[in-house]
């Protein structure tokens, strides 16, 4: 297989090299473009068996149907458009290298753009060209479902070390860069400080799904450095993910595999005027240098023909290389709980209750509220359960009375509300101390000097005396409500707690035999 290197690939070589050596020397500002896409017949050579057939097949059907479309047999529109889920990974060293998630986004705007033929410097294509050019019918968006399943804005970060990139050390999290997601259900785009004066490079169709995707120089993206600061990098770039060839692949006797595209004797850079001829009588009109495909300056490429459009699309076709990205789930939304907004949620002590109320402003989805009570603010349980709304815009308030209370001073309640969905939302914990419990029923004094034991009982009830290790030193007896007192002469010295079990709950009262 002959190896074609086109001059600027030679020249990139030669940068490279002497970048590498040299590091530090990198221009803030690039002089010239330089892409670091392989061709498509270096890209074959890269493939494995398997792959490079993959291929072969690819640019087979790509050329038949290019065939079938100057034929007059096959339409050069495609049939509806395609909205590929775009992962962005920024892998930085300096702030600056950290784009901001507006310039992320407006790179997306400017694919968008120019993949649809909106780009408002459509304007300036030449006449002579405007006939042929073409809304690809791509469109790009950040992924909102991350690989699993997860809620994401398409967009990753991570700090390295390493303050230049070079090869695809940049896509492997073991270097220090950020794995791709799955290939075949996003684009993967990553940012980062691109060495050897490289604005950015792609893989074409049909290699290691772990390598595959676009990686670009941060400062390409929107509000970046001139001349390259539009977002026109990406452009290029996905063109080649798309397996779209530089317009001068081959020179004058070359091809890019698209009949529409004039030939071209090489690159062009800057800002040419029309006509720019480099072929000759070959191309008609000269180069189509404002072609995405070419090198020149962000300001003036503005351009995609119909025949690029039909090469694109023929990925899209049923067992297409990128064919995979149409059944992407990366653009369906995650599910996410709707707001149940609770504006009040307050506990008061009542003399042998707790009142529990609260209020919410709007609810959506809400199932119901189930009110949860501690003794040690840790161990939550239910105590009820409370219908929620549903969907409410209205204020609506709630009331609970918890009478059934363990022997705790302090308890602790907190709201676990629930949507219809069964998604869970916890309050904040309401804390309550009781003083009253004394009043419900108290032993005074607690120090039982003279064998009697005195006590006040708000509620009739069962009393138990324990001892500190739980077992019973008393039986039973029923109390009515009202004071009284015990016999507890034959009780030894030592602690112990009188409980009375009541309706209103079970109150516990400590008191110390001398
Ligand atoms: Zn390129």
């Amino acid at each position: 297989m002959t190896r074609f290197y086109p001059r600027e690939k030679l020249t990139q070589l030669i940068v490279g090299l002497v970048m590498t050596a040299s590091p530090a020397v990198v221009p803030a500002a690039q002089a010239q473009r330089i892409c670091g896409t392989p061709s498509a017949e270096e890209w074959q050579a890269q493939l494995n068996p398997a792959q490079q057939q993959a291929y072969q097949r690819a640019e087979a059907r790509a050329a038949q149907r290019q065939q079938e479309a100057a034929a007059g047999t096959a339409a050069r529109t495609a049939a509806g458009g395609v909205t590929i889920p775009v992962v962005v990974h920024v892998v930085y060293n300096t702030a600056a290298q950290n784009v901001t998630d507006a310039q992320i986004q407006a790179q997306i705007d400017v694919l968008n753009r120019d993949y649809s033929r909106t780009n408002p410097d459509a304007v300036n294509t030449p006449a002579a060209f405007a006939g042929r050019t073409a809304a690809v019918g791509v469109q790009f968006r950040l992924a909102v479902r991350d690989p699993k399943g997860a809620a994401t804005n398409g967009i990753e970060r991570r700090q390295t070390t390493a303050a230049y990139w070079l090869g695809d050390r940049v896509k492997m999290s073991s270097f220090g860069g950020l794995d791709a997601w799955p290939a075949g259900q996003y684009l993967n785009l990553w940012v980062c400080n691109l060495d050897a004066g490289m604005l950015g490079y792609a893989q074409l169709p049909g290699g290691e799904p772990a390598f595959d995707g676009v990686v670009l120089l941060y400062s390409t993206l929107p509000g970046g450095a001139a001349p390259y600061n539009l977002g026109r990098t990406a452009t290029h770039e996905v063109g080649h993910w798309l397996n779209l060839s530089h317009i001068f692949q081959g020179g004058c006797r070359g091809t890019d595999n698209v009949d529409d595209t004039p030939p071209q004797s090489a690159a062009n850079y800057g800002c040419p005027t029309f006509p720019r001829t480099s072929c000759g009588a070959a191309g008609a009109n000269g180069d189509m240098f404002m072609n995405f495909m070419d090198y020149v300056d962000d300001a003036c490429m503005n351009s995609f023909t119909a025949g690029q459009r039909l090469r694109v699309q023929t990925l899209f076709e049923a067992n297409g290389l990128r064919s995979s990205l149409l059944a992407s789930p990366g653009l369906t939304p995650v599910a996410t709980p709707l707001p149940v907004t609770l504006v009040e949620f307050g506990a008061t002590a009542r003399a042998t209750a707790v009142q529990l109320h609260w209020t919410t402003a709007q609810e959506k989805n809400n199932a119901y509220f189930a009110l949860e009570r501690a003794h040690d603010g840790q161990h939550f349980a239910e105590v009820s359960r409370l219908t929620g709304s549903g969907t409410s815009s209205t204020a609506r308030r709630y009331t609970y009375t918890d009478a059934t209370l363990p022997a705790a001073v302090t308890l602790y309640y907190r709201l676990r509300q629930v949507d219809l969905d069964g998604t869970t939302t916890y309050s904040e914990v309401r804390t309550v101390n009781r003083p009253e419990q004394h009043e419900a029923f108290q032993v005074l004094p607690t120090l039982v000097a003279d064998g009697q034991l005195r006590y006040t009982a708000a509620e009739a009830g069962q009393l138990e005396c324990c001892s500190v290790s739980g077992q019973r030193v008393l039986p039973a007896v029923q109390l009515p409500a009202g004071t009284g007192q015990l016999d507890v002469r034959h009780l030894r010295s030592g602690t112990y707690f009188a409980r009375l079990t009541s309706q209103a709950g079970v109150r516990v009262s400590r008191f110390v035999v001398e």
